[in-house]
């Protein structure tokens, strides 16, 4: 894979690799926080069927929390599905399992907490995930952004609950991008297109966010650049621009190493987490 950001730090080992961000690093002694890649059957899908999925899923909590410390049994995973709803986790569910597919975080893409031990975690597979730290306030958060969270803004939902719930100062907030599907190869037509330049066309940056790259089939392509239009809002919202920690990394560009629905070709595809923990 290619390496574009010296802002990451991607942990190869025999049956599991992840990726880590060098600023959040820097604060290992707070928090802990990975991002996994593919390698081992990293996968974190349950793919409709809890059944079959659940024991490979703990298996590979239990893997990831193994290497950083963590006990997997503080997971807190929401039901995501593509809204902008962001919501704060005040403590585990379930006692003796994680949780996981509950109706109690159905239709929640983003979570705070400010509580220790508690693991949130977030998936995607070409999607934006955020991993997100208040250092002088100690609150974390893990975000799932992908075209239509990013339309919906819950980066700016995530950062206004910060700051109102918890205090934070957007000049201290850290926010970590994973990989995810990149302008190289997000290509859509007109449905995602037009939205797009409505919601962020006051930015006066539709030029580079939209990239018309002509017809296909008699309809017109473009590319859009989902994770230009994330640091735009975080900009604006007075998140510092060191503090914007972006891997650069497209996870179609390396769908060998890195889960990705669109590498897939329409065949199941797995997930990925990003996960943080204040310990
Ligand atoms: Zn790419």
């Amino acid at each position: 894979m290619k390496n574009l950001s010296n802002d990451v730090v991607i942990h190869v080992e025999n049956d599991i690799a992840y990726l880590q961000y060098k600023k959040l690093l820097e604060y290992d002694d707070i928090i802990k926080h990975a991002y996994t890649l593919k390698k081992g059957n990293m996968d974190f899908s349950l793919h409709g069927s809890i059944e079959n999925y659940h024991d490979i899923v703990i298996e590979n909590y239990k893997k990831i929390c193994g290497k950083l410390g963590l006990n997997y049994i503080n997971v807190v995973r929401p039901y995501q599905t593509h809204t902008n709803n962001v919501q704060s986790i005040y403590g585990k569910i379930n006692k003796d399992d994680i949780d996981i597919a509950l109706d109690e975080l159905k239709d929640i893409d983003g979570v705070i907490t400010d509580k220790k031990e508690i693991i949130l975690s977030t998936l995607n597979a070409d999607c934006i995930l955020f991993l997100i730290f208040d250092p002088k306030n100690k609150v974390i958060a893990s975000v799932h952004s992908g075209w239509k969270g990013t339309l919906g803004k819950i980066i700016e939902n995530t950062i206004n609950k910060m700051v109102e719930e918890y205090n934070s100062k957007p000049e201290d907030i850290l926010v970590a991008i994973s990989p995810s599907i990149r302008k190289c190869h997000f290509e859509v037509h007109d449905d995602v297109k037009i939205p797009y330049e409505e919601t962020f066309k006051y930015t006066n940056r539709l030029n580079e966010i939209i990239e018309p790259i002509g017809e296909v089939d008699g309809k017109q392509k473009y590319k859009i650049d989902t994770v230009l239009v994330n640091k735009i809002m975080l900009i604006d919202m007075g998140i510092k621009e060191e503090n914007i920690l972006d891997c650069e990394i497209c996870s179609l560009c390396n769908c060998d190493q890195i889960h990705s629905r669109r590498g897939s070709n329409g065949g199941l595809f797995g997930v990925g987490t990003a996960m943080i923990s204040l310990i």
